[in-house]
């Protein structure tokens, strides 16, 4: 028990108990007054009460009944507005603009939630997120490195991602097996890439890390053919780890082109 409340793990609850780090990240957030704060998952609050003194008013997104009960008691409705739902699911554009994003992360979601919150780019200012340190290495990852992937290229494309820096396992009620570290992400604006077919973007990615040890070339069969590849300026025997978010997205806007994925008239195939 943790504060009378018992840790569940289907919920990822690895509570954050060292009020060193929890200062770190709110540190890294630097609230102010007015800033449009919102915490996923503020479990025990290990974060949100100087979140709260600092910004004035924050919006809280929590699945846990329990802890939303004992978040309302806590916290008056105007300094905390708190939304008992899946953050998964829940349209952070119902939370207005300019939104700055922050959470310790259930870490049996985070790829899933990155994913989410990237559908909101065009509404974020920032997100701030502590998540297992390999998952913050795959965000951040180089092309032609072990940790490069899908992940990394669909953030990449929209986000400037910065590890910031790293929090041991014992910081942490109950202690999980990893560690973790803490990432931020700012969106790219002005100088985010233009990406004709985000749809296709999407596919093209999920297609050329879906079989890693594949070449392009069969990694990509369903979509590309070989000519379109070499015309796009990439080699059909490349691997798709190889590519930077630049061909991805060039290869991208060139099947998206009046001929389309496969010189088809019809859409790409599924
Ligand atoms: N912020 C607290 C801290 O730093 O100690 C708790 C962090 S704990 C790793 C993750 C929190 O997210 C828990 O409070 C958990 O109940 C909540 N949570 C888990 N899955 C969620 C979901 N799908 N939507 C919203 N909250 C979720």
């Amino acid at each position: 028990m943790i504060h009378g409340h018992r840790p569940r793990k289907r919920f990822g609850q690895n509570f954050l108990a060292d009020p060193h780090y929890a200062q770190r990240i709110v540190d890294a957030v630097d609230p102010k007054p007015g800033d449009n704060l919102v915490e996923i998952g503020p479990g025990l609050a290990a974060l949100t009460d100087s979140l709260i003194e600092r910004a004035g008013h924050m919006s809280a997104v929590e699945i846990d009944r329990d802890l939303a009960t004992r978040l309302r008691e806590r916290f008056a409705a105007d300094r905390l507005t708190l939304y008992e739902a899946d953050a998964l699911t829940f349209d952070f554009a119902t939370l207005g603009d300019a939104l700055r994003i922050v959470g310790n992360l259930p870490y049996n979601i985070s790829s899933p939630l990155l994913f989410h919150l990237a559908t909101y780019e065009a509404r974020l200012r920032d997100i701030h997120v502590m998540l297992q340190r390999e998952v913050v290495a795959r965000m951040t990852a180089s092309p032609a490195t072990a940790d490069y992937g899908r992940l990394s290229v669909m953030l990449q494309a929209r986000f400037r991602v910065t590890r910031l820096f790293t929090v041991p396992a014992g910081a942490f009620r109950p202690a999980p097996k990893v560690e973790s570290a803490v990432a931020r992400l700012a969106p790219l604006r002005e100088s985010r890439p233009v990406i004709v077919d985000e749809a296709l973007f999407a596919r093209i990615v999920a297609a050329a890390f879906g079989q890693r040890r594949k070449t392009l070339r069969n990694a990509l069969s369903a979509l590309v053919d070989e000519s379109a590849l070499r015309s796009a300026g990439i080699d059909p025997g490349s691997r798709g780890e190889t590519l930077s978010v630049d061909d991805y997205v060039r290869l991208t806007n060139a099947l998206a082109g009046p001929t389309g994925p496969r010189g088809a008239t019809s859409p790409p195939r599924r």
